[in-house]
């Protein structure tokens, strides 16, 4: 006779994390955690089930048979060896009979079942997943960017999902839906002045990060970066009095700005290239350098006297300037915004048309790349650090870029709505701490756009656009 206990853990324990996920056909069934002293246990005959293989089984005889097409599987009450035909199989437990159950420690699973089954039971890296027939786990990691009145939590997605997100008093959910999800931690032990915790949560009804705020009155707000298989949740915490309508306007504050500062007074542009680099070649005596500059010019005269602020432009002559020089230039001068101007270049003919870039951030992990270890993954996502300037930044770049491309669309494309704007791994924009985008003017590569890209009233017309676009996204991002 065993002296046990049985508890049936629904989180409540430190120890043992929630309870069995078992994915199966699109389902999600719950099987309990079993612990007994210091075991855990799987239930054998509702796993059994589940899988729809035959067996027999008799507790007072003190065994259980299971079929697995030719193959057998004899387990035995108080034995930690199993006979799967002819072999002798030891799991980390004996099996146990505890309330009339048969219980089986989980690497049963590992050891007996995958050994025999002709697919293979997929076991998530928290070793507490299990996912029956074809396809794989999903994983994400967590990390959180603290800040005084703005934080910010990356969730990095390892393949792409759609997630829900959901705003409750002072909880924000974000639900994962019935794919595969296996996360190595229950708890990101996470705590920082905005955010409580962080607390994954999975039952049969839902697969969810559920991060607990510091209080309701904080706002929140969720972004995801399809490109970059991230999510990135925002809380801020309301400064002025005067607070917008709920939702339509978060009061985020750049990194740059000071604390109620939120009014635009600089603003950079960057003509792409100079001196010694050239740029693309327009065409005879002509570059991109050239072009970049007289774009930027205008732009800068246009700023200034529709929207009366500083503007600065990187260089003003044909000059040789580094990445780090234009980006250091507009970081300590704590400028609003930050727009490089470009000429596309594209082989393809297809690619032509007029883009708005983002940084794509990219964190160690995807450079390091798959197979390490789950209890490494864990640890391993963090951005490099020249990247944490961008990443406080990211949401209103986003959004400034978006705004941008709906208007170089409505102009420079024609009229064509289709093109959107994209992610690129930029250090240029990387290593900025404000909202900045490169825009991409059309393709120098087509004989047709050569002619007119030098074409003065043309980039009074880029300049225009821009314009527009600042227009409509200042009343966004400035707060009175
Ligand atoms: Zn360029």
């Amino acid at each position: 006779m065993i002296l046990f206990h049985l508890a049936w853990l629904h989180g409540a324990s430190a120890t043992w994390a929630a309870d069995f996920v078992i994915y199966q056909k699109q389902a999600k069934k719950i099987l309990p955690k079993v612990g007994i002293e210091n075991q855990i246990y799987l239930p054998l005959i509702e796993f059994l089930q589940m899988l729809d293989l035959p067996y027999s089984e008799s507790i007072s005889a003190g065994y259980v048979n299971i079929s697995v097409g030719k193959s057998t599987i004899k387990l035995t009450k108080d034995k930690a060896t199993v006979q799967v035909n002819e072999a002798s199989v030891g799991l980390l437990a004996p099996v146990v009979v505890a309330a009339n159950r048969w219980l089986v420690s989980p690497d049963f699973i590992s050891k007996v079942l995958n050994r025999v089954l002709p697919e293979k039971i997929v076991i998530g890296g928290s070793g507490n997943r299990f996912l029956i027939g074809p396809g794989s786990f999903n994983r994400f990691e967590v990390k959180g960017v603290a800040g005084q009145q703005r934080s910010i939590i990356v969730i990095q997605m390892m393949a792409p999902a759609e997630v829900q997100a959901r705003r409750e008093e002072s909880k924000v959910t974000l639900a994962f839906g019935n794919t595969p999800i296996d996360s190595s931690k229950e708890d990101y032990q996470y705590k920082d002045e905005l955010v409580n915790s962080i607390i994954f949560e999975d039952s049969s009804t839902a697969t969810q990060l559920v991060v607990q705020l510091a209080d309701k009155t904080l706002q929140s707000k969720v972004t995801h970066l399809p490109s970059q298989k991230v999510y990135l949740l925002e809380v801020t915490r309301q400064t002025s009095a005067t607070s917008g309508p709920e939702g339509v306007i978060p009061p985020a504050v750049a990194a740059t700005t000071a604390q109620n500062r939120r009014k635009w007074q600089h603003i950079t542009i960057d003509a792409g290239h100079g001196g010694t680099d050239r740029g693309a070649l327009i065409k005879e005596g002509l570059f991109e350098k050239d072009v970049t500059l007289a774009i930027a010019k205008r732009l800068r005269w246009g700023l200034q006297s529709a929207m009366g602020i500083d503007i600065v432009l990187t260089r003003f002559t044909d000059q040789t300037l580094s990445l780090e020089e234009r980006a250091q230039a507009a970081n300590s001068a704590q400028s609003d915004l930050f727009l490089s101007i470009h000429v596309g270049n594209w082989s393809q003919p297809q690619e032509s048309g007029s883009y708005a870039y983002v940084s794509k951030l990219t964190s160690l992990e995807d450079s390091t790349s798959e197979k390490k270890d789950e209890s490494d993954k864990v640890a391993s996502i963090r951005f490099v650090p020249w990247e944490q300037a961008q990443l406080r930044s990211l949401d209103w770049s986003t959004r400034l870029a978006e705004i941008l491309q709906a208007e170089m669309n409505r102009t420079l494309n024609g009229g064509n709505s289709s093109p959107t704007f994209r992610y690129a791994p930029l250090k240029l924009l990387s290593s900025l701490a404000m909202p900045a985008v490169l825009l991409e003017i059309g393709n120098a590569s087509e004989p047709q756009f050569r002619n007119t890209i030098s074409d003065p009233q043309f980039q009074n017309s880029v300049a225009a656009t821009i314009l527009a676009a600042l227009e409509k996204f200042r009343p966004l991002y400035e707060k009175p």
